[in-house]
């Protein structure tokens, strides 16, 4: 039986009622949350209290700096969004109730493509073409604070506690101000570059894309072709060697003679080919070709060559993909190779096998590698050791340009590579083509494939400080551990970073070019005049002002000169420039508040930011201060229905935050949960993998809701006429079962700080639901209804529990308030006794004085309360065949033997208290009598035996008292009172 059930007595009808003389609970607090209702009530006071305010910069504590990773200033709050900021709040508040300085200040991520789309969107194709950069800033300004706005009041209705008035937005000036000063001290450190490189580029997007803007969705396949390219000379010693093994060099390279093999999945980058790369340490075959009579393809075209040059390892897989028969004439080192000539397959062109590097393998391919510098990172750094141009004959969109000879104007997404492959047969070359599925990068908001293309943008040097980065790796706490070795992973294997966009709505590369010798002005001056202009009028004026006005003396005198840059910084950048624009970690700039510091204590994000925001602010922290800007990372899953399936609006399995919390349409069927459930929900999973929720878990997370509610009315309710000052029982005085509550209040104390020092929530999700629901409703409350409800008001042995009540809820508001904060000030504000805290936030974080941990009564307890299930599971039977109603109708006769001497010490221990009125074992069975030492009843009702202990069940003897059901003898003995048992009479007189 639970508290909450349990019974509230009544005089039974047509008599004296004496229910009126029982002490019954009384409170305002509700068995329901009500919590549409309540919830705002609770916050609204929390605003008047100013208490967030108060406690984050009036504690006396050290301060504590949890700095929040900016969410994206588009859409409606998920779910996500709710593990991530509740689990911050969670953190957050225990620190407060801590007595620390835990300031936060929440952000927003506000640039980028994203809302710049939403705005193009949003108009018609003639306001489209009409609209200027300035135009559509300004929109997606107003579009960016908009969504903000949209989302705040969503994370405020959570109760999440933040500085909401003064948010860091990354479209702010003294924002963007400081972000210009991250770019500034790394250019001045050498550590950012313009250069013509391959970068991932979207043709559906028109600008370059960062690692962490790709994704590689299931499935994708790509034409692959191997192709021949003829030899048309030979090194010196080459020839020799093939002029031995029987291969004329002349019929070598002539017309139909020798050809180097390759193979590519991106035919369309063949007309940017500068060189074919082998691996010097591999051995390659030169072999003769013929149509192998057992070939079971369709290559029944004979290839236009005699001789093929692939990697030795590769030959025989080679014969029976290319349906030909190849046979060795001559093995050599890839060395040997260097300085063949080929003619282009295509174009009119000759180039060279160049030495590439290890990445050529013999793992799929031929062994020997097109190389394309102007398309491909492994070639990009082959083709700059041999002094290649970074050919790049494809323009923004996607479409070959006049350097791809006829093929200009075909689309690489579109008609560029059957058109090429076509060309290829005709020339006879192909060797052969194939549908191949592999990884492939796409662009994360068009869901197009990107490409590989070179282009002039602004890198930040990574190898200049890698080293130093991943020193700051190993100095940073990384939970789960695994995280570090995902970050160093990342930070040892990634190229530079590719910082310029193509875009509008962004914070400007504030550099300067040379109008007619194209020289960049980026220096101190123009850097820091930038710096100073966008601090007053924010990074618009870049796109407002011409350069005469933009430019710093001397230059602005000779401002014709010069051209102000167009591209804008990739939004990592932004964001990852938050520890300088929100925590003051640059030179001149000041924290958004004195609490704050830097590095911040922690960062806690999705586990997707290792290669996000976690990486970018790692990697402008230490290129500027040599550091992290975090002394712990966590790291938390993601979301997924409760079937582990990702959620999706196709699949229906969506669970939208505000319907859980508010209700939706049809509230029979929808509820409103309330926030404290959506909180309990993220306290309740093990967050650090991947984290199921759905309509079941939300029903059961209501119950235990339920289940922490009901007991703490029932401890509200009967502290009613209980003032701690004038009725608290010294601790000296209290009985054994008292004792032992606040054992297990102070055990609940110590895990539950354990587990919050460990942001292991879910623990205290499990303690806090044993603890309602055994040891306090099972059997301190469940035992407590006699002393509370029928002794006298004043009686020692009901101010002694009540004294209890009182220290078990106050501490348990205390507990929960982290999580579960809307109910536990509502526990507070329902305290029926003056107490010195407005709010349970003031009273800071529980803790139990030393004599309540009392391991002496750990074990007399735990073997009582064995056979106090035992005895219940006995009655229990009796009631659920009709036996007995009530147990006080029952009395229990218990015999022991030898084997259950702990037991028999523990009752001897129990029958030595020094309060039997509250430690004897009838009363903990809630029934009328006990027996030890009489005889077992010669029919009882029910009988078992467990472990060396007999327990009888037989009918009371006696008559029910009318006032508290309980079966005694001495009923009818008292003229005033002939209903009444003895106990009761003396407590009516
Ligand atoms: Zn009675």
């Amino acid at each position: 039986m639970t508290a909450s059930s349990a019974s509230e007595p009544t005089a039974s009808q047509g008599q004296i009622s004496y229910k009126d003389t029982l002490n019954l609970l009384q409170t305002p607090f509700n068995m329901r949350a009500n919590a549409k209702v309540r919830e705002p009530e609770i916050q609204a006071f929390w605003s008047e209290q100013r208490l967030y305010e108060r406690l984050s910069q009036g504690n006396t504590g050290e301060s504590f700096t949890l700095h929040d990773g900016p969410p994206y200033a588009n859409g409606a709050l998920h779910v996500g969004h709710a593990l991530n900021k509740i689990l911050k709040d969670i953190i957050n508040k225990t620190a407060l109730l801590q007595g620390k300085r835990a300031r936060f200040i929440p952000g927003w991520d506000c640039h980028g493509l994203p809302i710049e789309l939403k705005v193009l969107q949003g108009l018609k194709s003639s306001e489209r073409a009409e609209l200027t950069p300035l135009a559509l800033r300004r929109k997606a300004h107003a579009y960016a604070l908009e969504q903000v706005e949209g989302q705040k009041s969503g994370f405020r209705r959570w109760g999440i506690w933040a500085d909401w008035d003064q948010p860091y937005l990354t479209l702010q000036k003294n924002y963007e101000a400081a972000q210009i000063g991250v770019f500034g001290a790394m250019v001045l450190a050498g550590h950012i570059y313009r250069g013509l490189k391959p970068v991932h580029w979207s043709p559906s997007s028109r600008t370059a894309l960062a690692e962490a803007e790709l994704e590689y969705p299931d499935g994708h396949t790509s034409p692959s072709v191997f192709v021949a390219f003829p030899a048309v000379e030979l090194p010196a010693a080459l020839a020799e060697q093939l002029s031995a093994a029987g291969l004329a060099p002349e019929a070598a390279t002539a017309a139909g003679g020798l050809a180097v093999a390759i193979w590519t999945t991106t035919p369309w980058t063949l007309p940017a080919n500068l060189a074919v790369s082998v691996n010097e340490r591999l051995d390659y075959a030169v072999c003769a070709v013929s149509t192998g009579a057992e070939s079971q393809h369709d290559n029944s075209q004979a290839p236009a060559v005699t001789h093929l040059l692939v990697a030795a390892e590769l030959r025989e897989t080679l014969e029976d993909s290319l349906g030909l028969s190849l046979t060795p004439l001559l093995s050599v080192k890839g060395a040997a190779l260097e300085g063949i000539l080929y003619r282009h397959p295509l174009l009119e062109r000759t180039s060279a096998v160049v030495i590439g590097g290890d990445y050529i393998t013999t793992e799929a391919g031929t062994g020997l590698v097109h190389t394309a510098p102007g398309h491909g990172v492994d070639d990009f750094n082959t083709g700059r050791k041999y002094k290649l141009p970074v050919l790049c004959p494809v323009d923004e969109a996607g479409n070959l340009t006049a350097e791809a000879g006829r093929f200009a104007g075909t689309n690489v997404l579109k008609d560029a590579n059957p058109t090429i492959i076509r060309a290829l047969e005709e020339s006879g070359l192909l060797l052969k083509q194939e549908r191949y599925e592999h990884r492939y990068p796409y662009d994360w908001r068009t869901k197009k494939p990107t490409i590989f293309r070179a282009t002039e943008q602004w890198f930040a040097s990574v190898e200049g400080f890698r080293r130093a980065a991943l020193d700051a790796i190993a100095a940073v706490e990384w939970l789960p551990a695994s995280g570090r070795n995902r970050i160093e992973a990342m930070v040892s294997e990634r190229g530079d970073w590719c910082i310029s966009r193509q875009r509008t709505w962004g914070v400007p590369i504030p550099v300067f070019y040379h109008r007619s010798s194209g020289e960049v002005l980026l220096n101190e001056a123009s850097l820091q005049h930038i710096q100073n202009l966008i601090a007053e009028h924010g990074a618009d004026v870049w796109w407002e002002r011409d350069e005469a006005d933009l430019l710093p003396e001397p230059y602005a005198s000779d401002a014709g000169q010069w051209r102000k840059g167009t591209d804008t910084m990739d939004v990592w950048f932004d964001s990852g420039s938050s520890w300088a624009g929100v925590l003051g970690g640059i030179t001149g700039e000041q924290s958004r508040a004195p609490e704050l510091h830097y590095p911040a204590d922690l960062y806690l994000e999705g586990s997707d930011q290792h290669r996000g925001w976690f990486q970018s602010s790692l990697l402008t922290s230490v290129a500027v201060n040599g550091h992290a800007p975090y002394k712990r990372v966590l790291t938390h899953g993601f979301t997924l229905d409760e079937k582990g399936r990702k959620m999706s609006k196709s699949l229906g399995n969506v669970v939208d935050p505000a319907v859980l919390v508010e209700g939706g349409k049809n509230q029979k069927q929808e509820p409103p949960y309330g926030a404290d459930v959506l909180r309990l929900w993220v306290s309740s999973v093990d967050y650090s993998a991947d984290v199921p929720l759905g309509p079941g878990i939300v029903k059961q997370l209501a119950d235990v809701y339920r289940k922490v509610r009901n007991p703490a009315r029932y401890l509200l309710g009967n502290l009613h006429d209980f003032n701690p000052s004038e009725h608290a029982v010294d601790y000296s005085a209290l009985p054994l079962l008292d004792r032992w509550m606040l054992q297990r209040t102070a055990a609940l104390i110590d895990s539950v700080s354990a587990d919050f020092d460990r942001f292991e929530f879910y623990r205290f999700f499990q303690a806090l639901q044993n603890f309602c629901v055994v040891d306090l409703s099972n059997v301190y409350l469940d035992i407590a209804k006699d002393r509370l409800y029928v002794s006298a008001a004043d009686a020692q042995r009901r101010r002694s529990c009540q004294t209890v009540l009182a220290l078990v809820v106050e501490r348990l508001a205390g507990l929960i308030a982290p999580v579960l904060c809307h109910m536990a000030e509502d526990i507070w504000q329902n305290l029926p006794y003056a107490v010195d805290e407005t709010s349970v936030f003031e009273r800071g974080w529980p803790t139990a004085p030393q004599q309540w941990h009392d391991p002496a009564l750990e074990q007399p307890m735990g073997h009582i309360l064995a056979l106090r299930a035992l005895g219940n599971r006995q009655l229990e039977s009796c009631r659920s065949q009709g036996q007995l109603g009530a147990s006080l109708e029952a009395q229990v006769h218990l015999t022991l033997d030898a084997e259950a001497h702990n037991t028999g010490e523990a009752l001897a221990w129990l029958a030595g208290s020094a309060h039997p009125d509250v430690d004897n074992l009838a009363d903990w069975l809630l029934v009328s009598a006990l027996h030890t030492h009489r005889s077992a009843p010669s029919q009882p009702l029910a009988e078992t035996s467990e472990n060396g202990i007999t327990v009888s069940i037989a009918k009371a003897d006696g008559h029910k008292c009318e006032r508290c059901w309980h079966y005694e003898s001495d009923i009818g003995q008292h003229s005033s009172h002939p209903t009444l048992c003895g106990r009761c009479v003396t407590v009516l007189s």
